[in-house]
């Protein structure tokens, strides 16, 4: 076992760190206020290879190993939980599917340019009716000659106004549940494909988030992603990735409220002492250290199984699990610790505890990974290979491998 971070490992952490503390912080609280998703965001990360840091060189990305992705993942969200997310969805959840489960011509046309950040790159799976039980979706993909034809609507989509390709989940066969249900690569330009921002948010109120509206849409069949009825295999071996950058990124909110409440804790003076220095306090600033510390071994641990080629669903889950309710939890207490201040957006802290509720929804609930652990001590479920796995780490030797 080896627990240290390689030198570029560290590096990229200063990297994102300095970037966050620079074109991040000093602006959140306005974006966060105003509701304003800044897309130049995006741009920036681009600038700075980090939309497709752990996607192979040949297919236009840096090629670093998954746990980069989650110390980017870790340091974006100590800044604000919607740029974190960005990279959730358009890296964990759509390019990093591509690179599982895409043809060669799809990797070039679609991948290439997202792991480059000239395009990006949104989820679509969740629908008004249809959320944790994913068979429930009534969106319908009819095959017309050589095109799918989609009609239905998609919600709670992150991106839905900013991404210029989306995997959309359809139904090619509303009979057959879960194995009626395939995956297309969905380019915004065409025709009958819309979307519109929620407004109202508790958090993530700098993101994007909202409705894809499907009518009529006729996909190229050369856009179906893996086999027809495949779809509900290719959307849980996204959300394999997808929770691996949320539980990593709850990793960066617990750093951030721990951050703001060691500073608090040295300012704020109450019975003649430091606040720091009273035990309760102390109780709270000792939870969210250790909770730290255990999220980002969660996270290490789920990361080395991808680097390593190996299904990580029931490792990821856990990690995504605990991380997501150990940041809420941080962000509680760090406005706890900050009395009546932390009621006010004058501290970050009110804003890491709004933030930190959606990240214990989405890509799973509380409740559903709770019933996968359960299940999975129990002896219910087992992970097994998938037709196609992620290519584990480093990619260079899997190349050289797979030519021999
Ligand atoms: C900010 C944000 C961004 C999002 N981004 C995306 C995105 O990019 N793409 C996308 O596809 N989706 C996205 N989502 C949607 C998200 O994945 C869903 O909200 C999530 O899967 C839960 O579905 P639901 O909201 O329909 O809740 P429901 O499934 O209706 O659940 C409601 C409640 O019932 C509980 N429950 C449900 N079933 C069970 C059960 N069997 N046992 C016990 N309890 C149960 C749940 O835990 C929850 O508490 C996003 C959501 C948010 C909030």
């Amino acid at each position: 076992m080896n627990f240290s971070l390689t030198d570029e490992q560290k590096s990229v952490r200063k990297v994102v760190r300095a970037f966050v503390d620079r074109e991040i912080n000093p602006y959140i609280k306005e974006w966060d206020e105003k509701g304003h998703f800044e897309k130049n965001i995006l741009k920036r990360l681009a600038d700075l290879q980090l939309m497709g840091v752990c996607i192979p060189e040949e297919y236009g990305g840096v090629g670093m190993d998954y746990n980069t992705l989650a110390i980017v993942c870790e340091e974006l969200e100590r800044g604000d939980t919607a740029f974190r997310t960005a990279v959730s969805v358009h890296t964990g959840l759509n390019s990093m599917t591509l690179l599982q489960w895409g043809t060669e011509e799809q990797k070039q046309k679609y991948l290439v340019p997202q792991a480059k950040g000239e395009k990006v790159g949104a989820f679509g799976l969740t629908e008004p009716n249809a959320g944790s039980d994913v068979a429930a979706m009534e969106t319908t993909a009819v095959k017309e000659g050589n095109y799918y034809i989609l009609n239905g609507s998609k919600t709670w989509i992150s991106l839905c106004d900013v991404a210029d390709n989306f995997l959309i989940f359809a139904k090619t066969d509303t009979k057959a549940k879960h194995h009626g249900i395939s995956c297309f690569i969905v380019e915004r330009t065409l025709a009958g494909v819309s979307s519109k921002a929620i407004k109202g948010k508790l958090g993530i109120r700098a993101g994007n988030t909202g409705e894809v509206f499907l009518d009529h849409v006729r996909v190229p069949v050369e856009n179906l992603l893996g086999y027809e009825g495949e779809g509900f295999k290719i959307a849980m071996s996204a959300l394999d990735n997808g929770r691996f950058t949320v539980a990593a990124g709850a990793v960066g909110t617990i750093m951030a409220s721990l951050e703001a409440s060691v500073k608090y804790c040295a300012e704020r003076k109450t019975f003649g002492k430091e606040i720091g220095k009273h035990q309760l306090v102390q109780q709270m600033i000792a939870k969210m250290s250790a909770n730290l510390e255990i999220s980002r071994l969660l996270v290490f641990k789920a990361g080395w199984l991808k680097n390593n080629g190996k299904r990580n669903t029931q490792e990821t889950s856990l990690a995504k699990w605990i991380s997501c309710d150990a940041a809420l939890e941080a962000a509680n207490d760090a406005v706890q610790i900050h009395g009546a201040y932390g009621f006010s957006n004058e501290f970050p802290v009110e804003r890491y505890l709004r933030n930190a509720k959606a990240p214990v929804i989405y890509e799973g609930t509380r409740e559903i990974h709770t019933i996968m652990q359960g299940e999975y001590a129990l002896g219910y479920r087992e992970d097994k290979p998938l037709r196609k796995m992620l290519p584990a780490w480093p990619f260079k030797e899997i190349c050289i491998a797979e030519k021999h």
